[in-house]
């Protein structure tokens, strides 16, 4: 467990020792402000019960104000029944995946809970302090999230900047650091116009802290710039994969 952030009432922790054996190492998010909470990406049924301990040292969860889920993957959304039917929480999902999420066994009584954000984004508030959904669509999923945190200035970019196989969780060296992103980065986004149009968003937001759903945190604004510049010039998916595959 991280805090990323902590002033006044606002507090941002990052769970990042949850995920255990063959799963993808993944980071769950917690944003408290007061009495009111959100937790990001809460993932699957082995996270959850040591997710939901953890949570309990903070708060008490079944006051959880919002789950977001900043796409359709499993280690993002796979235990959203388990986390409606413990809280009273309204979950946010793109539109795109909500007659897909009801596979993950969502029961009738909770669905009506789960909100679809609509393509352009949405902002909500937190005790008063404005978190805004923001589009990133195709980085990687076709209806893709990310929260942007206005009070710690923290940019939740779920899978943008995941890195996997390092044993540090917040980056001190870049240039080092991107081995650990270039292979997910390159085959699971699919098209560099993708990376340009959240540049551009990006460039706008006053951003302290990246933290992504895999690995580790972008600690400062160096490093942000940094991690920003690499994704403007980098080349993934479609644009490096051959014309034809050799068919076995
Ligand atoms: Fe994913």
């Amino acid at each position: 467990m991280v805090t990323l952030f902590e002033k006044e009432n606002h507090k941002n922790i990052m769970y990042d020792d949850l995920t255990v054996g063959e799963m993808v190492q993944a980071n769950q998010h917690l944003v408290i402000d007061g009495d009111e909470a959100m937790l990001l990406d809460p993932g699957g049924h082995k996270v959850y019960t040591n997710l939901l301990s953890q949570m309990s040292l903070q708060m008490t969860p079944a006051k959880l104000k919002y789950i977001f889920l900043s796409h359709q993957d499993p280690d993002i959304l796979a235990a959203t029944n388990g986390w409606l039917m413990i809280t009273d929480a309204t979950a946010y999902l793109s539109s795109l995946w909500m007659r897909f999420i009801p596979h993950f066994g969502i029961d009738d009584y909770v669905i009506k809970r789960i909100e679809a954000i609509p393509d352009e984004g949405m902002n909500l508030e937190l005790n008063g302090k404005e978190l805004k959904l923001i589009p990133a669509h195709f980085l990687h999923s076709a209806g893709n999230f990310q929260v942007y945190d206005t009070t710690a200035k923290i940019l939740y970019s779920g899978d943008l900047g995941a890195s996997l196989g390092q044993d540090y969780n917040r980056v001190e060296n870049f240039a080092d650091h991107v081995q650990y992103m270039e292979d997910f980065h390159k085959r699971y986004i699919p098209s560099a116009k993708a990376l340009k149009i959240w540049v551009k968003i990006a460039r706008k937001l006053d951003i302290e802290i990246i933290a992504p759903q895999h690995g580790a945190v972008f600690p400062n604004r160096a490093l942000v710039e940094k991690f920003i510049d690499w994704v403007d010039t980098l080349d993934c998916g479609l644009d490096l994969m051959a014309d034809s595959f050799v068919v076995q």
